[in-house]
């Protein structure tokens, strides 16, 4: 079994067709998906899909490409959310040089009220990151620093799409953060297979973030949870393992780190 720690399934791209998109991901052995809102009004449609589908989890927050919607009003309801037996993380939050959105200060800030709003709830965070991974480290590592009781013993949170080097993985790993892989570990150009021989197994999850970053050799079309084991594949492959150990190392990871209630 696999789970897909990160798909966007509330997005417009799957509004036909997402029964069909769950049941061809079953089919693949991907039995859980994680889907990550964006802003309060996504969070809603988001709880509202898992109502509908029973292996479908959510994180609430206000990404940091949707910083227009910050506001103490949109936060309040983005917090109300929490508590549903559905959300199971606070996300996606974070920090995106690439695009540059919003004022870096106003992003760094949503990001550290965000991961204060995670510690008081003790949820897990989702972290989205680009071109920013340094200062997304330095931000989150300090309030795991500043909150010693948020997950102690336990989880607090994936750097999604990973792009870090081995050093910033070890520094995350050290404050019980884990981080993601997703389609683009297959494309040729990428340098995450040499991060990953560095790293290993022990504190990573796969993802698709569909409908984007669609793996190898379905590139230029709607990614879907189904593609999970090709990504899976491919990490076995770099690393010289069996792909059934990937898929039981980075199952047992999402169950843990989101507390899933899904017998291993
Ligand atoms: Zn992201
Ligand atoms: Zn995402």
């Amino acid at each position: 079994m696999y789970i897909d720690s990160h798909c966007h399934l509330f997005y417009e791209d799957f509004r036909d067709d997402l029964p069909e998109v769950i049941r061809r991901a079953e089919e693949a052995g991907v039995k859980a998906f994680i889907v990550p809102a964006t802003d309060h009004r996504t969070a809603a449609e988001a709880v509202r899909l898992s109502e509908r589908f029973p292996n479908l989890f959510v994180a609430v927050g206000i990404h940091p490409l949707d910083l227009q919607h910050y506001s103490d009003e949109n936060l309040r309801t983005v917090e109300s959310f929490i508590g549903h037996p559905k959300v199971v993380a606070v996300g996606e939050i974070g920090i995106d040089y690439f695009y540059d959105r919003s004022p870096r200060d106003l992003q760094q800030e949503a990001f550290a009220r965000q991961l204060e709003l995670a510690a008081a709830h003790d949820l897990p965070v989702i972290v989205h990151t680009r071109d920013s991974v340094e200062d997304a480290v330095c931000i989150a590592t300090d309030a795991a620093r500043r909150r010693p009781e948020w997950r102690t013993g336990g989880w607090r949170g994936v750097f999604h799409c990973f792009t870090g080097d081995a050093a910033a993985a070890e520094t995350l790993f050290a404050h019980r953060f884990m981080v993601s892989f997703p389609g683009p570990v297959t494309f040729k150009t990428s340098s995450m297979p040499e991060v990953l021989k560095r790293i290993g197994l022990e504190h990573i999850m796969v993802e698709t973030d569909a409908p984007f970053l669609t793996p190898v050799p379905f590139r230029g079309t709607r990614n879907e949870p189904m593609h999970i084991p090709l990504i899976a594949r491919k990490i076995a492959e770099v690393l010289g393992v069996e792909p059934a150990e990937v898929e039981r190392r980075t199952t047992a990871n999402a169950v843990a780190l989101f507390r899933l209630p899904i017998p291993l």
